[in-house]
């Protein structure tokens, strides 16, 4: 460890990592099953969009005539449902077609008149005013044939799917999903539901990390919280890089005589940083266990969320070359006094309010770094640089929960 870096920032701790990224694969799913994925390749259009001109409105097509009075009555001579059946009727001088929304313009019309602005008789319609060639959507107005709409990278957002299928893909290709293990160590853990003995506390990290892992796309692996003994931490973090593309410890990383995922990844792993200039969560650390990548996370309970948020989440994001899960920050002015130093990162749990002055964010709360509370209560954390005043009236950057 002595050549290594002792305290680096959280900036250099994300490069260091970013150099070691998991192994991608990509598969091809069905459209209906991509909702949420990242996608692995460009995708162009396989048509036009729209693939003809249709109109805009339900109304009546005609052509239109810059000379005529209005209201003006024309001929009825045909209707057009968006299914394009009666595509051939001719639309002449003096005419008009009933038309319904998304149906092809008729040959020889180029305007539309909605239907609102009509007065249908038996064969003859009067319109009240102009017909709009504005109501025709043109072939091709939005996508044409063989345009990159989609990039690799992109999250499949709702609107981005429906796109997908407007192209003409019925299969899409995307990074599959990866396998994270969650290891949490220690002898006081025990799972929710069991009886407590003096001294032992419910694990907490691995379901809270759980969600975290879903809510970047990937599949979470929890494992059985695993003893302070290098023999029982040895056997699970092996079993973890066989079975996993990614693994997540918490606990056992700062200075304590039982800190063991330091101490097995010094001796037997490959370790590329350990801890950073962050509050709270300082000591995590990352590296290699036969050749899997790994994050030690504190075993704090907010320390690991919070070091998720700044470690793992944009290693992730960087892994994928993606744009999502989104995280907003936004600047909020501190209502209550945020301590700050001049070395660290500092990460507050406030909670943010909208005002006509702009977000405000407050503080209400014990701050501890085991009160896990304190964050479900939370909506926003403080991204106070070192350095930067966190007392009440400043602007700062917070990031939403
Ligand atoms: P450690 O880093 O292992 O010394 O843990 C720091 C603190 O976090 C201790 O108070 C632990 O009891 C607590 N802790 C460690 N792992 C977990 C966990 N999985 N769930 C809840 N608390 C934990
Ligand atoms: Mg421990």
């Amino acid at each position: 460890m002595d050549d290594r870096p002792y305290f680096i920032t959280v900036e250099e701790a994300q490069s260091i990592s970013n150099q070691t990224p998991p192994t991608l694969r990509i598969e091809h799913l069905p459209i209906e099953a991509c909702s949420g994925r990242v996608l692995a390749e460009d995708l162009a259009s396989k048509v036009n969009d729209p693939p003809f001109d249709n109109s805009a409105m339900d109304g009546f097509a005609c052509r239109f005539d810059a000379e005529a009075v209005y209201p003006c009555t024309l001929t009825v001579v045909g209707l057009q449902a968006a299914t394009g059946e009666n595509e051939a009727i001719e639309v002449g001088p003096g005419e008009a077609v009933r038309i319904m929304t998304g149906a092809p313009m008729p040959p020889g019309a180029d305007a539309i008149l909605p239907i609102e602005r009509c007065t249908v008789n038996d064969t003859t319609v009067v319109l009240l005013d102009p017909p709009k060639p504005h109501f025709v959507r043109k072939l091709g107005e939005n996508l044409t044939k063989g345009t990159t709409a989609l990039t690799k990278g992109q999250r499949l957002t709702p609107a981005r799917v429906g796109l997908c299928a407007t192209m003409g893909h019925a299969t899409v290709p995307v990074f599959q999903r990866l396998r994270i293990a969650i290891v949490s160590t220690g002898d006081e853990l025990k799972s929710p539901g069991e009886p407590l003995s003096h001294g032992e506390i419910y694990e907490s990290n691995s379901y809270g990390l759980a969600g975290l892992v879903e809510w970047s796309g990937h599949t979470p692996v929890r494992f059985p919280a695993v003893a302070d003994t290098m023999d029982e931490l040895r056997k699970a973090l092996t079993e973890a890089a066989e079975t996993c593309d990614l693994i997540l410890t918490s606990g056992g990383v700062s200075m304590g005589e039982f800190d063991y995922v330091r101490r097995i990844m010094e001796e037997e792993g490959d370790v590329h940083f350990w801890r950073m200039k962050i509050r709270p969560g300082s000591p995590p650390l990352f590296g290699l266990w036969n050749d899997t990548p790994l994050f030690g996370l504190p075993g704090n309970p907010v320390s690991s969320h919070v070091v998720f948020r700044m470690l793992v989440a944009p290693y992730l994001r960087h892994a994928l070359g993606t744009d999502g899960p989104k995280e907003w920050k936004v600047r909020a002015r501190l209502c209550d006094p945020v301590k700050s130093t001049s070395d660290c990162m500092t990460l507050r749990r406030v909670t943010l309010t909208s005002t006509e002055d702009g977000m405000m964010a407050h503080q209400p709360r014990h701050q501890g770094s085991g009160n896990i509370e304190s964050l479900a209560s939370a909506s926003g954390l403080t991204l106070l640089q070192p350095g930067q005043s966190g007392e009440v009236g400043a602007w700062i950057d917070v990031l939403v929960l």
